[in-house]
């Protein structure tokens, strides 16, 4: 069997339709299963686990981005690789990536970036836009947050702007522990020095996925955490204003 003969599987949680939040117009939206991190925040944790999700194949996968074709076309939309962390099968979603290419359509990766290492060239040649999270600023308080380390993301972030890749950056505002003015000020600053971060979509906390956590019988560790006031998320995207950062 050749290369191009192999039917590429990966683990796939869901796909659904989307607009406006995970890339320009309206989006088909893969959610693969498998994430290396542990966000205190994470509305899937039902997309934590590689072995619990789908063996799906790219084939498959390709079929049913072909019935929305049009639909995309028309709405000026895409299709988004999200998860889970997609880079977690870097094999599989650079071969899913070249396939919607080729059929013409725009794509984007979301991703935390921790493995950014992992995307080839090849792979993000293939990538119109990557959403990119920048969850903390500081190391420490990166790895309580997430149970990683910051430094790949940065790098990744660093790598993306040198080859002139389009980035939204990707905040999560969360009351208490990622509210800080000088960490925010930091993260501000970081993106300023990005030439191709686009914007910043400032993602007010919310607890959504709060029973995802009960069905699967886990503690959801921000249950007594607040959803941030509008005030807090007016500072927050004027943090970013004055650094010459667009917001959402
Ligand atoms: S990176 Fe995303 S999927 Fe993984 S734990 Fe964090 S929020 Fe959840």
């Amino acid at each position: 069997m050749t290369t191009t003969q192999i039917r590429r599987t990966g683990s796939i949680h869901s796909w659904d339709i989307s607009t406006g939040t995970d890339g320009p117009g309206t989006r088909f939206v893969v959610f693969t299963n498998g994430c290396p991190l542990r966000c205190l925040y994470c509305q899937n944790p039902e997309t934590w686990r590689m072995r619990d999700g789908h063996r799906t194949s790219v084939d498959d996968l390709m079929t049913e981005i072909g019935k929305y074709r049009r639909f995309i076309e028309v709405a000026g939309g895409g299709v988004t690789i999200s998860g889970g962390e997609p880079l977690l099968q870097p094999v599989f979603v650079a071969e899913l990536l070249h396939r919607v290419k080729q059929l013409g359509l725009h794509t984007a990766l979301d991703t935390s970036g921790y493995l950014g290492s992992k995307a080839t060239d090849a792979l993000l040649a293939d990538t119109d836009l990557v959403l990119l999270d920048i969850k903390s600023w500081d190391a420490d308080r990166y790895r309580r947050l997430t149970g990683a380390a910051i430094a790949p993301t940065l790098a990744f972030a660093r790598r993306l702007s040198a080859m002139g890749m389009k980035m939204w950056i990707r905040f999560v505002l969360v009351p208490g522990l990622t509210d800080d003015p000088d960490e925010v000020e930091h993260i501000a600053a970081f993106v300023s020095t990005l030439a191709t971060a686009e914007r910043v979509d400032v993602l007010p906390f919310h607890k959504l996925g709060a029973s995802k956590y009960t069905a699967l019988g886990i503690p959801f560790p921000l249950e007594h955490t607040p959803t941030p006031d509008p005030g807090l998320v007016r500072r927050v995207r004027n943090q970013f204003a004055r650094r010459g950062v667009s917001t959402t």
